[in-house]
């Protein structure tokens, strides 16, 4: 979207996650594996951003990187997250654990896990969980998808009902539960129950996963947006590659490339609301004082 006013245009295109060419370019091919996280994101194509570069814009923020979120790879609805992994342990698919999976509340760290997910062959990974997760108060909250879980009652039977080598998932499991020692188990707040002598370890809420029935889903990472993106000062004006103002050029939301590393929770509508106002204002009092 590019809005002409008073001359001036705002460019608020958000990023480019429905571009499968910019996602490879920048992401790297393994983007292959990642998809917009509800279906608008494929009309986010970069061409805004393209436009501006071509004009001399300055990129700003990690074009290499994007905001992950874990969503359920079978559902079609908008954001199908799943987050009750720190009550469970991640395999991928060759029923290997590869990460940390409560390495502090989940809010602060699901986009760092994400990436190891992603990271994996497939770029996929199931948590595997037992009983003691439905007893979590509102364990729901943190299951968004629509699909129901992949359920068994032994662990062997798991397995084989998601695929995955079911010798490889019981020695995962065997050495898991054989790390979980007794703590003071609280599941709404970090309570250091951690695995000993397991790597990578368990921080938090590492009890054994040995109580029948056994529940699964898999998840891959989604990109609910793109880090890269233009460059701009405090009146919302695009910068060009000497750090100066385009004139009559203006960026909005998602398109200004902000992020590096670390998406910083609730931001991002903020950024959107933030500079659309400024830049509204500036573009304006600019034409009515006739400078640009
Ligand atoms: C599922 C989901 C959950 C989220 N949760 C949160 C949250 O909890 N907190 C938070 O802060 N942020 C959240 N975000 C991120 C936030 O919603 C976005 O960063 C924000 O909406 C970006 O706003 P925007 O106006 O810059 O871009 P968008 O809302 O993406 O709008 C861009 C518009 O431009 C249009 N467009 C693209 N290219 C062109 C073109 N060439 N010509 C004309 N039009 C074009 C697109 O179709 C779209 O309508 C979430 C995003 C998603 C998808």
């Amino acid at each position: 979207m590019a809005l002409e006013l008073a001359g001036c245009v705002v460019l608020a295109s958000g990023g480019f996650e429905g571009n499968a060419e910019m996602m490879t370019r920048y992401i790297g091919p393994r983007s292959v594996y990642l998809r917009p996280i509800c279906k608008g994101g494929y009309y986010n194509r970069g061409e805004g951003i393209e436009m501006a570069l071509a004009v001399s814009a300055q990129g700003c923020g990690d074009f290499g990187s994007y905001h992950a979120e874990p969503i359920d790879p079978r559902s079609g609805v908008a954001e199908p997250s799943v987050l009750i992994f720190p009550y469970g342990i991640l395999v991928n698919k060759d029923g290997q654990r590869f990460t940390d999976e409560a390495p502090g509340t989940v809010d602060a760290h699901y986009e760092r896990v994400t990436r190891r997910i992603y990271e994996q062959r497939d770029g996929a990974a199931y948590v595997v969980l037992d009983a003691k997760h439905m007893r979590v108060p509102n364990y729901r909250l943190a299951i968004r998808t629509d699909k129901s879980p992949i359920v068994a009652d032994s662990a062997a039977g798991l397995a084989r009902a998601i695929g995955v080598p079911e010798q490889a998932l019981l020695a995962t499991l065997e050495a898991f539960n054989r790390a979980c020692v007794s703590g003071d188990y609280k599941p709404l707040e970090l309570d250091y129950v951690a695995t000993r002598g397991l790597t990578p370890a368990k921080s938090h809420w590492a009890l054994p996963i040995d109580e029948a029935p056994f529940h699964a889903y898999p998840i891959v990472s989604t990109n609910v947006f793109t880090f890269g993106g233009l460059k701009v000062d405090p009146s919302a004006r695009v910068l060009d590659r000497d750090g100066e103002p385009i004139a009559g050029l203006y960026a909005a939301g998602e398109i200004i490339g902000t992020y590096y590393g670390n998406y910083a929770g609730a931001t991002s509508v903020l950024k959107g609301l933030v500079f659309g106002r400024i830049a509204g204002a500036d573009a304006a009092a600019r034409h009515r004082f006739g400078s640009k």
